[in-house]
């Protein structure tokens, strides 16, 4: 029996690493939300890996740290471990990886959201979304409850029809143990939402107290903390170590002797899975000539005896998966706590979706997270903010934040998704951005920061930080450029040391810090006015010193860039009508309805022949309004 339940601006239906962006996000902006979760207990749950960031990754958990999002803060509070990846490379790869305390991670975000103004969290399932004239009016849940709302966002990751399948075992489930949703599919459906089905894997997990580290080797943290939070600050920390072992030929042999009795070959997997992060078995087969492939054993957490075995997900049965397991050096006696499994779920198609995450055909529905299409809480925590600030934007009557793929990681995520689609699960890499060089993670909060203050999202406390250290980076860069040193002794001596050419001339500090073997935090050997700067300010400003070629460079392809993105296209355009199209262009056109020339160009299947031909029209159409 349905009953009216109560009136929100915003639903969330989804507590997991989108929705509790989303639901913050829009609570934040002074909107009335609810959120729920099929169980109060997985709020924030890291289903898999018990990490975020890594390449690329960090760079998205910095950038909605910048725009006000919490993941960014959380992890810096749940930390055991962290590294910063690629450090031999440039700048533009370099990435913190962090791992986090998985159970501390959750308390902390369910207390978060408990705190937080504007919102409430409900224990419900959601079966229905109620829909008037293509516009969303409210949910059911499957007690019954109406709740009135004007904007639902859809966060439910794996949930949606979830099927766990462990070797020749398969049932309706969700992850960990929690029951999946089996209702919301066939009411999305019924609103004209085409739905995919996806898969993706976890390792097992095993008991810390069984495994002999003497076979593996340490992998200790970083001993320099960075935060993945701009608002973290100095960050002191006892850090648990991972180890590293690897899988053999016996490993090997094992699992192809049992392949028979993998569902991903006896076809009782159907859903796609991640192509990024491959099953164990899936990497021997596909991969026959490796010898060994490597295993990172990673503590769950400090109160926990959990390990997760990386590298390892699996769908094999039990009994195969054990022999694997003991195959491995290290792992011999090993007691395995929880199964590996895969779950299949619905997902929808992202190309139904605009650039703001909202439904093309139903107003005020929103999309975020696994349920596009992507793997990874860092994707859905990017999304989920997005989708979150949009919905508020809308029912303030306000136009929707669009990031485009020269402004953040962000960016390049959404419009992959909408513009191109996916049919596995999306993972963000660096090199599906154009312009890493300007999206690094060190200058997320210069590049994003100001946006997410005029949407309302940024505290002013936040906002104020940003400033000075804005302030401090151009002020410190400027005295570089004013500030000349010339040839003596104390400068002889620092440039001699450092392998670095005598200079003739007086030169600028500037001008020497372009010197690769020259190092800003060497600098105060010859310059008394150094002034103390954090490490995060100094290490910013030798990157822009040192790159600014580079950075420039890339600075004018963006703007080209830019140029064909302000190119907008009107979204009642008749592609059928446009003489010169190819047949494929005009389906696809119609089909995404791109927003700009730019997000035309990026759909396949349009070729720059189309593109010209759209060129002219639009000028053409153009030039008819003028007149
Ligand atoms: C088995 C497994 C393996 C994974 N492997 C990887 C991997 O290898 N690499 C990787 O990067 N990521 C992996 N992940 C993915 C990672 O967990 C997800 O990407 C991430 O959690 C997605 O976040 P989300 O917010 O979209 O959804 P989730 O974190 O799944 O949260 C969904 C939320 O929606 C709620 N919900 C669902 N349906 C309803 C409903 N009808 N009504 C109310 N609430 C509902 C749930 O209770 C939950 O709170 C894996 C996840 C699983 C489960």
């Amino acid at each position: 029996m349905e009953y009216y339940a109560g009136e929100y601006d915003v639903v969330v239906i989804g507590a997991g690493h989108a929705g509790c962006e989303s639901a913050l996000a829009s609570a934040r902006m002074g909107l009335r939300t609810l959120v729920t979760a099929m169980n109060l207990d997985s709020i924030a749950m890291m289903a898999c890996n018990p990490s975020i960031g890594g390449p690329a990754k960090g760079n998205l958990v910095r950038e909605l740290d910048a725009l006000g999002g919490e993941m960014g803060v959380n992890t810096d509070k749940t930390l055991i471990q962290i590294r910063m990846l690629n450090t031999k490379k440039g700048p533009a790869v370099r990435s913190l990886r962090a791992q986090v305390d998985k159970k501390k991670y959750q308390e902390r975000m369910k207390k978060v959201l408990e705190i937080q103004d504007n919102l409430q969290i409900k224990q419900a399932e959601i079966v229905k979304i109620l829909v008037e004239n293509q516009r969303v009016t409210g949910v059911v849940t499957n007690l019954g409850a109406i709740f009135k709302c004007r904007s639902v966002i859809v966060a439910t990751g794996v949930y949606m029809k979830g099927k766990i399948v462990i070797g020749e075992v398969s049932y309706d489930g969700g992850p960990n143990g929690l029951f999946p949703a089996m209702q919301l599919s066939g009411s999305l459906e019924s609103l004209g939402v085409k739905l995919m089905r996806f898969k993706t894997g976890t390792p097992a997990r095993i008991d810390s107290r069984t495994i002999d580290i003497e076979k593996m080797t340490v992998q200790p943290g970083d001993e320099h903390i960075n935060t993945l939070s701009f608002m973290t600050g100095e960050l002191r920390l006892d850090q648990l170590p991972c180890y590293l072992t690897y899988t053999n030929s016996n490993t090997h042999e094992i699992i192809r002797r049992s392949i028979h009795r993998s569902p991903l070959y006896t076809g009782d997997i159907t859903g796609v899975g991640p192509r990024y992060c491959p099953s164990i078995e899936t990497k021997i087969i596909n991969f026959p000539d490796k010898n060994e492939h490597q295993i990172f054993i990673e503590p769950e957490g400090t109160e926990t005896r959990e390990m997760y075995v990386q590298g390892m997900s699996s769908s094999l049965p039990e009994d195969v998966q054990l022999d694997v397991l003991h195959s491995v050096p290290g792992l011999e006696n090993c007691h395995m706590m929880r199964t590996a499994y895969a779950i299949e779920y619905d997902c929808i198609d992202p190309q139904q979706l605009q650039l703001s995450l909202e439904h093309k055909r139903v107003e005020g529905l929103y999309f975020a997270g696994q349920i596009n299409g992507t793997s990874g809480y860092e994707e859905a925590a990017a999304q989920g903010i997005m989708a979150g600030i949009n919905a508020a934007l809308k029912l303030k009557g306000k136009a929707p934040l669009i990031l485009d793929r020269s402004e953040a990681y962000i960016g390049v995520l959404i419009d992959d998704l909408v513009t191109k689609g996916t049919n596995e699960p999306y993972r963000i890499m660096t090199s599906r951005a154009e312009y890493r060089l300007i999206l690094r993670q060190d200058n997320a909060d210069l590049r994003l920061t100001q946006k997410g203050y005029e949407v309302g999202l940024v505290s002013a406390d936040r906002y104020q930080r940003f400033i000075e250290k804005k302030t401090q980076i151009d002020k410190e860069i400027e005295r570089l450029k004013k500030k000349t040193i010339s040839m003596n002794d104390p400068v002889r001596e620092y440039l001699e040391s450092y392998g670095s050419a005598h200079i003739k001339s007086g030169i600028s500090l500037y001008e020497l810090l372009r010197r690769p073997e020259i190092s800003y935090f060497t600098l105060d050997q010859i310059d008394e006015e150094m002034p103390q700067l954090e490490m995060e300010v100094a290490e910013e400003i030798e990157i822009q010193i040192k790159y600014e070629g580079y950075i420039r460079k890339q600075l004018l392809q963006a703007e080209q860039f830019k140029k064909l993105e302000s190119k907008r296209m009107p979204q009642d355009m008749d592609y059928s009508s446009i003489k010169g199209l190819s047949l494929e262009a005009r389906q696809k056109l119609k089909e995404v309805n791109p927003t700009n020339l730019g997000q035309a160009s990026r759909i396949s299947g349009v070729s720059p022949a189309d593109i010209s031909v759209l060129m002219v029209y639009i000028e053409q159409m153009r030039r008819a309004k003028k007149e």
